[in-house]
This record gives structure tokens, C-alpha cells and sequence, in this order.
């Protein structure tokens, strides 16, 4: 009788028996805990989610929701089209499900960014940035880094990434950069070549400040990868304070689930972020070790970062 009074309380219950069928105790302690009004604004990358998703995106989209995220960023944009889907499609079985696109990460078609394509890609920004107009999002990153050996690589790079983000913010979307770890590798100049004295004191510019540096901080921002950057054997929270501003977004990821590794320090790194002006983030799983679905990693990611006293 106390759980039958439970459940019903909890609105699980109707006059004919449980929702949907028997629940076993655990399915529906999950669902009593999703359906709470109190869950934090949480987002989610989608990529994390792989073929789980693609295979079934309307319904996938809708198990995100329930979870308790309540927007995502998008991955897979290409050619006006998300997977097979149109993005007004998309954003239909978004809104439908009860979730708001607020991002979307986006590579443009090369590697090479040099004078001379300077002006292509921005073309392909321009339909980019018009497809995400539709779609309604207020954010779009590219995630991958160009080729980059040299100063002059990089020079080319920002010159890109500024008239991506004046592109952009002409539609009233703000431009990003996400990282991994290769942004924090180094290039060294002709003159300093031959330098380096011992292995543990490099020489040259980590490329990841000089990105920082070579932007407008009005139109880039910095979508910091928080576990990228720790594989690259740097400190977020060096960075958060350095550039203080330029990271309004992240990607909230671990090894796997987030919490379980002990390689991140998930609290300082939100203390630090709340503290700089962090507008959103975004939870990224990529290597489940635990045996679990992608689906099942991404409500344990989310019932970490609900439960988090750190995270607001
Ligand atoms: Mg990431």
C-alpha cells in the first residue's frame, strides 16, 4: 500500500495500474528522480551519443529530455543537411521533444587554411551560418584545429576565425573554437630552432595562446574541452584565469562517466567557470568503460552533475 500511494503521489500511477506497464523498483526510483522539478540546466553534445541516436533521432531526442537535459549542441552538420535530416526537420524533432538547440559544432571542408582559401571558406560560413539561423542556435563551434606547423599557419587561422565570428555575429550567433589536446603542442620560429637546452623546458608558443591572443576577443570565443585540456597537461583553471572572458561554453567530459576517472577536478573547474562568466555547457561522453549503453552513460553523466553541490 506505501508504494502503491507512492507511486501515486509521484503521478505514476493511473486508475489502471502502473504507466506503461509493471516498473521494477530500480526503473522507477529513475523515474520518480527524472521527473523531479528541480534538475539543472544541463546540456548535452550529441555526438556523444553515436549511432545510439542516428539510428532512432525522433525518439532519441525525447530520451535525452527525459533524462533531464534540457538543450544540445549538434554535431554532424553537413551540407544544410544533419544526417539525413533537413534542419528544419531537426529542430522540429528538437522542439518536439522538448529540447532547445543552442549550439552545433561545424569543421569547415578543409584542413588547410591559407590566404588564398581565406575567402571560400568564408562562403561556407555564410551558408553555415544561415542554416544555424534556422535552426536556432545562438552558438556555432568548430571543433576540429586547421593544420598548423608554423606561425604563419596560425596567423592564416585567426584571420579565418575572425571573419567566421563577424559572419556570425551579423546573424546574431556567437562563433567558438573547441579544442583537444594538440592545441597546447608548440610552434617554434626559424630563430629559435635548436634552442631548447633540456626536454622539460620547450621552446616556442603553445598554439592554444596564440589562438587566444590572434582573436577578437568580441567575436571568438573558446568552447574549453576541460578533459582535452588536461590531456594536453595543462590546467583549465591557469587558463580560466589568464583569459578570463573568453570561455563562456564547455564541454563537461571525463574519461568516461563523469566523476568515475579521478583525473578531473570537477569542482574547482565550475567554481573557477561560474566565477568567469560560464553561459552554458555542454556534457561529452565519449569511451564508455563501464559496460553501460551511450544512453546509460549520459543520464549517469547527468544524475552527477544534478547531484553536484558544486554545480548550480
Ligand atoms: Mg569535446
Amino acid at each position: 500500500m506505501e508504494k502503491r500511494k507512492f507511486l501515486k503521489t509521484m503521478g505514476l500511477l493511473t486508475a489502471g495500474g502502473i504507466v506503461g506497464g509493471a516498473i521494477a523498483p530500480s526503473t522507477a526510483s529513475a523515474m520518480i528522480k527524472n521527473n523531479a522539478t528541480n534538475k539543472k540546466d544541463v546540456g548535452l553534445q550529441i555526438y556523444s551519443l553515436g549511432r545510439e541516436l542516428t539510428e532512432d533521432v525522433a525518439n532519441g531526442l525525447k530520451k535525452i529530455k527525459k533524462i533531464g537535459y534540457n538543450f544540445i549542441e549538434l554535431a554532424g552538420y553537413n551540407g544544410g543537411k544533419i544526417g539525413e535530416y533537413t534542419v528544419d526537420t531537426y529542430r522540429k524533432m528538437a522542439e518536439d521533444a522538448g529540447l532547445k538547440i543552442t549550439s552545433s559544432h561545424v569543421n569547415p571542408n578543409t584542413r588547410d587554411i591559407k590566404k588564398d582559401n581565406l575567402d571560400e571558406i568564408a562562403d561556407f560560413w555564410k551558408r553555415t551560418v544561415e542554416d544555424h539561423v534556422k535552426l536556432g542556435c545562438k552558438a556555432l563551434v568548430q571543433p576540429m584545429m586547421p593544420n598548423i606547423k608554423n606561425h604563419d599557419d596560425v596567423a592564416h587561422v585567426c584571420e579565418s576565425f575572425n571573419q567566421a565570428g563577424e559572419i556570425a555575429e551579423e546573424a546574431g550567433i556567437k562563433w567558438g573554437y573547441h579544442n583537444h589536446n594538440m592545441e597546447f603542442g608548440r610552434v617554434v620560429k626559424e630563430e629559435d630552432k635548436g634552442k631548447q637546452q633540456n626536454p622539460w623546458m620547450p621552446v616556442g608558443d603553445v598554439i592554444y595562446d596564440l589562438l587566444l591572443n590572434g582573436t577578437d576577443p568580441s567575436l571568438v570565443f573558446f568552447e574549453m574541452d576541460v578533459y582535452w585540456t588536461v590531456m594536453g597537461q595543462n590546467d583549465p583553471l591557469e587558463y580560466f584565469e589568464k583569459y578570463a572572458g573568453r570561455f563562456p561554453g564547455l564541454h563537461i567530459k571525463d574519461r568516461s562517466v563523469l566523476g568515475q576517472s579521478g583525473m578531473m577536478n570537477f569542482e574547482r573547474i565550475f567554481q573557477k567557470a561560474y566565477e568567469i562568466g560560464l553561459d552554458e555547457y555542454f556534457v561529452e561522453l565519449e569511451g564508455i568503460r563501464t559496460g553501460m549503453t551511450q544512453f546509460e552513460g549520459v543520464e549517469a553523466c547527468f544524475n552527477y552533475l544534478n547531484k553536484a553541490p558544486f554545480v548550480k
